[in-house]
């Protein structure tokens, strides 16, 4: 199955500066808040959340137990980089995955989702002609709503899986939907629905199967929620779900995103700037284009809101952002030249142009803006 394209274009002058040590130290900060014994796994998915899937995994290869990815495609991709970690893909194995994309999960002891009894048996029948073992981590659906099986089927799956000669059970686990909010009783309540699952099934205290429930916010709240191994997206990448108050371990943002001014520009006052006229200059305005726009991620709902740090200044976005260009306004700000960097998004949680504030801006979380940046930014490992 080829999933790569080679010749994909990488824009150099969209520097996306990725961080090792904040990364690096972000994993061990996240670490220190489990037991020794629990696993980290490394969320991968959506292009390692913008900041470059192959580059955060040869950062963190030797310094993760897992990586977990959202699909098969991903996962190819990662294993392509090691061989030495484990790979969860979290997309539910299912009927619609041609017959060989079972096989390949099983060449390469990939550990797959599954949450239905007929995914089972696609697998065995698959499987059955081969000496394959494929290993399996049942989803739980504990509150979650979206791709857990409900728990009295999930016995009966797991069952299934461990009379199958093909299938082994690797992993049980539940995904929780509130854990980045601060009343934490919802988690608790799914919390208790996966423990008294796994009291049920004895599927506690088990070398041979991993359990596992915490997102990055559950990591950081609830260590209850820890079991045999954690999974941490965000929170690696320096981010906490929801801006935190007092949070109990320190992160740092793993990622800025820079480019250059291209042209200054001296507009007169009362002048229209950019598509729709929706900026009228109130005086003569010194203007800077910054080659990026929407195709690269950077919101259209940025327009006439946003900011970027030049020269230690924040200078507004000034006008539409277009498909790939926009303006700033650097009246203030003396001796901005053509070449000089501006930062899009800071690598400051506090910033007004870090991801929070961009967020915040765009109606959204900051996970959106951070896997939004477009895959042709040159990601620059540092
Ligand atoms: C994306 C995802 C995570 C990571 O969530 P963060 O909030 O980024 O830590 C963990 N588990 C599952 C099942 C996911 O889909």
């Amino acid at each position: 199955m080829k999933v790569f394209r080679p010749q994909q274009l990488i824009r150099p002058d969209l520097q996306a500066h990725i961080y090792s040590n904040a990364l690096l130290e972000n994993v061990c900060n996240l670490k220190s808040l489990c037991k020794p014994k629990t696993k980290f796994c490394a969320v991968v998915k959506a292009n390692a959340y913008g900041h470059g899937i192959a580059e955060v995994v040869n950062i963190l290869k030797n310094n993760v137990d897992f990586f977990a990815v959202a699909s098969i495609y991903e996962a190819i991709l990662v294993a392509e980089i090691t061989k030495n970690v484990p790979i969860l893909i979290f997309e539910p194995l299912n009927a619609s995955q041609p017959p060989d994309q079972v096989v390949i999960c099983a060449k390469n002891n990939f550990h797959c989702a599954i949450s239905s009894l007929e995914a089972a048996d696609y697998i065995s029948k698959i499987l059955a002609p081969t000496s394959r073992i494929l290993n399996l981590h049942v989803n739980v659906e504990t509150g979650m709503g979206r791709c857990g099986i409900e728990p009295k089927l999930a016995a009966d799956l797991i069952t299934k899986i461990k009379n199958n000669e093909n299938t082994k059970l690797a992993g049980v686990f539940t995904h929780f939907s509130t854990a980045d909010e601060h009343n934490l009783e919802y988690t608790n309540r799914q919390l208790k629905i996966f423990t008294d699952f796994l009291e049920k099934n004895d599927l506690t205290n088990r070398d041979d199967i991993i359990i596992h429930s915490a997102n990055s916010a559950a990591t950081i709240k609830l260590p209850d929620s820890h079991f045999d191994m954690v999974r941490c997206g965000i929170s690696m990448y320096g981010y906490y779900s929801r801006p935190m108050k007092n949070p109990p371990v320190t992160l740092t943002p793993v990622m800025k995103l820079q480019a250059p001014v291209v042209q200054l520009k001296q507009i007169p006052a009362n002048s229209p700037v950019s598509y729709g006229k929706t900026y009228i200059t109130k005086r003569q305005t010194t203007a800077a284009l910054i080659p990026l726009g929407y195709a690269d991620g950077y919101w259209r709902c940025f327009s006439n809101s946003a900011k970027m740090k030049i020269a230690d200044r924040f200078a507004p976005v000034i006008g539409r952002v277009s498909m790939d260009q926009l303006l700033i306004d650097v009246t203030d700000i003396p001796k901005i030249e053509v070449g000089q960097m501006a930062t899009i998004i800071d690598n400051d949680l506090n910033s007004p142009c870090g991801a929070y504030a961009l967020a915040d801006l765009a109606d959204t979380i900051c996970y959106e803006i951070l896997t939004c940046l477009h895959a042709h930014v040159n990601r620059i490992v540092h």
